[in-house]
């Protein structure tokens, strides 16, 4: 009984989430105002790519009491991995990385490599409206995408399945609850038909930026960067690929991920301890954008994140 007390009375955090500065649909002050209400004791916004929602979030954080950690969420190339597609051709794969504790200086080396990766998201995003006109999505346009997203280099691949579903409802059907899952599925998911990577500056680039300003690095839902799909391959790809991450800099795994089941987050946490990593966690909340996902609480409504995580994390600064 006291167990179950003093579970439920653990403090908990939220260290994956995304506001209108990036693909998600609140703003930073409605975002803390939701933190503060699900009862969060910290919170990190990682948008991609940026951290333009600092100023704002820091300020509603401080009047909502909720701790506030800086984050960024980046895609990288995995230069060890590749993925086979149904054709057996070799493809090399990008993977999310999560950044803590990024530093604000728009000097330092870590905010340039994300001025970096805003130029190449920019890149991607003309290519991307240019090849989709071309496969019959004609009233797609730049501009569109801009109202949703705010500027070029912050549109990204929700953003377009938005979009799609609001121009093209002929070619992918009407919106619905699973109207982003098919649109990912069929052309902008990894292996779709319109698939463009974002980048190719690699991890290793990435890490040696945080260097010596106290960032801390974890990589973001490994299972759906690396494909593994079951238990089985958790336990036997996970080690390996987990404590080659590790030798490249990176601190956490995010363990406790807001779109997995509560046993599935069991197995990485095992793993990611293994191999004596810090387990990292977060909803990955979006807001409308992925209407299923709750901030704090994940996908299935059970997702505790607990607060010492961040202490761990806070002593790997270094
Ligand atoms: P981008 O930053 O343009 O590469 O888009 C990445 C975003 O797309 C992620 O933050 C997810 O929110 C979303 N995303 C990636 N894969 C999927 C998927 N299979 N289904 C739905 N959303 C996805
Ligand atoms: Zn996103
Ligand atoms: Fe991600
Ligand atoms: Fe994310």
């Amino acid at each position: 009984m006291t167990v179950g007390v003093r579970r439920y009375c653990a403090a908990v955090i939220d260290l994956h989430t995304h506001s209108a500065c990036s693909d998600g649909s609140d703003t930073p002050t409605e975002l803390a105002a939701r933190a503060a209400a699900a009862g969060l004791t910290a919170i990190a916004l990682t948008d991609h790519d940026t951290t333009a929602s600092h100023d704002e979030m820091a300020a509603a954080c401080d009047r909502h009491g909720v701790e506030l950690v800086a984050g960024v969420e980046v895609s990288l190339r995995d230069t060890t991995v590749t993925r086979r597609d149904a054709d057996g051709n070799e493809h090399p794969i990008n993977v999310h990385v999560l950044a803590y504790f990024a530093p604000m200086d728009p000097a330092s080396a870590l905010q340039r490599a994300l001025a970096d990766l805003r130029f190449d998201r920019e890149a991607r995003n003309r290519e991307l409206v240019d090849l989709l006109v071309s496969m019959g999505f004609t009233r797609l346009t730049l501009p569109y995408l801009v109202d949703l997203a705010g500027r070029v280099d912050t549109i990204g691949r929700p953003h377009f399945a938005r979009a799609m579903t609001e121009l093209h409802p002929e070619i992918v059907g009407p919106a619905g609850p699973d109207s982003t899952s098919r649109i990912f599925a069929e052309w902008l998911g990894t292996g779709g038909r319109a698939y463009i990577p974002k980048t190719e500056r690699t991890i290793e680039e990435f890490v040696s930026a945080g260097a010596g300003d106290g960032v801390v690095f974890s990589i973001a839902h490994p299972l759906l960067n690396y494909g593994l799909e079951d238990h089985e391959s958790i336990a036997v790809r996970g080690p390996g690929l987990f404590s080659s991450l590790r030798d490249r800099g990176l601190t956490g795994v995010e363990a406790y991920y807001g779109g997995t089941t509560a046993e599935t987050r069991r197995v990485v946490l095992k793993v990611t301890r293994d191999v004596g990593m810090v387990p990292t966690g977060g909803s990955d909340y979006h807001g409308t954008y992925k209407p299923d996902v709750a901030l704090a609480k994940g996908r299935y409504g059970d997702l505790h994140v607990p607060d010492e995580v961040l202490v761990e994390l806070k002593s790997a600064r270094n």
